[in-house]
């Protein structure tokens, strides 16, 4: 990864694009070594996002309306996202994976949810939390097992949430209990809110192997979703988000191997918050993309429409708005990108995750429900997608940590460095 970066950045910034001129100290064998813009991508992340860009206007955009109202994904969108190797970013070729960086996840997300926020959602889950976790932490069995489905035909969830435990994620009543041999887990409880659990084909499930431990006996596994025990809910129905799934989870004595452990027993509590610190980023990209297709999508209007004889977004009183939240967007791709490429370099990555992932759920929701008052009335209408935008950002202040449990984060985090 780092060679694969270092490569990228000397590329970048030996295009000639640069509006300064370097000394010879800005030199070393040869290459420059200035440092490129965090909003700079590499030729690869460049065709990642046009690819993406041009994917999401033909085959997802002519959808989106009708799946919103019909409260449901079409399985052949679905399909065509495994076709063009987006549900698997980061994982490697050898298991069917694209192989990209997580910066090309990012940027993935961001242009799928620029089109459609549940899509973009579907990807982010995948791509960040559950083909990471099984990269980072999995068995070779694990792996073997589900990197290549996950590449090229299985969506997943997140299992986290229950109906008592929500920001106070470790206080999960959901137990795995090991058998007598050790051989098998049997789970029992409730999971709640579980994003894409009608597609899912394996969960990733934390619950407590040993609950006399308290948060050290919580432990993540791998369930196929087919397995006897489980049963999917009915649907939430949501502001937002209306085409992604949102159920509860029950797990009636549901057996599974050991082998559908993730990494270590007790170690659960550790993986959620490593993986929600990265996930955090991914949802910072999510709502990037919701304010960037809300503001894409009003621009034109502010042109053609016309009050006391002129464009409206002529008058003064326009251009400032669109001037402050066009500065506000551009702070949360910098945030964004930022965050991403510190954890990259191996960077402490939190403080800057949970900053972009606050501050990009409140540009969302300040650029969407603005673009529906530049359009007047008619923005108010499901004629215009921005009143969707306006609904399918409301979530990104409440899921992956509400904006209060960022605040916490960074709080900490501020308070350790004084
Ligand atoms: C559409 C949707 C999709 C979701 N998808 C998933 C998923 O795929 N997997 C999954 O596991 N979960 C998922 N969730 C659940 C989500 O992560 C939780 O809703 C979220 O963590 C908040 O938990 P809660 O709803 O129990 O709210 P609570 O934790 O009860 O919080 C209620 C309020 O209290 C505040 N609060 C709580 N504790 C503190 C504190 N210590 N200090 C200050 N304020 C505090 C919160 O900020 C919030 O404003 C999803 C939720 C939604 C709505």
């Amino acid at each position: 990864m780092i060679s694969r970066l270092t490569l990228t950045t000397r590329r970048l910034v030996s295009r000639p694009i640069r509006t300064f001129s370097a000394s010879a100290a800005d030199f070393n064998d040869g290459f420059p070594t200035l440092r490129p813009a965090v909003t700079m991508f590499s030729e690869e992340e460049n065709a990642v996002r046009d690819m993406v860009q041009s994917w999401a206007n033909t085959e997802l955009k002519p959808h989106v309306r009708a799946m919103d109202q019909e409260g449901a994904m079409r399985p052949e969108i679905l399909s065509s996202l495994f076709q063009n190797g987006l549900m698997g970013m980061e994982i490697p070729a050898e298991y069917g994976g694209s192989e990209m960086n997580f910066t090309s996840a990012c940027i993935a997300v961001e242009e799928i949810a620029a089109v459609d926020p549940s899509f973009a959602i579907l990807v982010d889950i995948q791509n960040t939390l559950t083909n990471n976790a099984v990269r980072f932490w999995g068995s070779q069995t694990l792996k073997d097992r589900w990197l290549p489905r996950l590449a090229t035909d299985t969506a997943s969830s997140f299992c986290l949430s229950e109906a008592g435990s929500g920001s106070d994620a470790f206080a999960m009543k959901t137990t795995a209990l090991p058998s007598s041999d050790g051989s098998t887990y049997t789970i029992n409880g409730s999971k709640l809110w579980i994003s894409n659990s009608k597609e899912a084909g394996v969960f990733l499930l934390f619950a407590n192997a040993a609950p006399d431990l308290g948060y050290k006996g919580i432990t993540a596994f791998m369930v196929d979703a087919s397995t006897p025990g489980i049963h999917v809910g009915k649907k939430e129905r949501k502001l937002g988000l209306r085409a992604s799934s949102t159920c509860p989870l029950t797990f009636e004595d549901v057996v599974v191997d050991k082998d559908c452990v993730l990494g270590e027993v007790g170690k659960g509590y550790k993986y959620a918050i490593e993986i929600l610190n990265e996930g955090r980023i991914g949802i910072a990209a999510q709502q990037l993309g919701i304010a960037k297709g809300a503001f894409n999508a009003t621009m034109p209007y502010l042109r053609e429409r016309k009050q006391f004889g002129t464009a409206i977004g002529d008058f003064q009183g326009m251009q400032h708005q669109v001037a402050q939240l066009a500065t506000e967007i551009h702070a949360v791709e910098c945030m964004t990108y930022n965050a991403a490429r510190m954890k990259e370099n191996g960077l402490p990555f939190v403080k800057e995750a949970s900053m972009a992932k606050l501050y990009s759920s409140q540009v969302a929701e300040k650029v969407a429900s603005k673009a529906i008052e530049w359009y007047g009335g008619v923005g108010f209408t499901e004629d215009i997608i921005v009143e969707k935008f306006y609904r399918d950002c409301k979530v990104g202040s409440i899921y992956e940590g509400t904006s209060n449990i960022q605040l916490q984060t960074i709080a900490k985090l501020i308070a350790q460095e004084w």
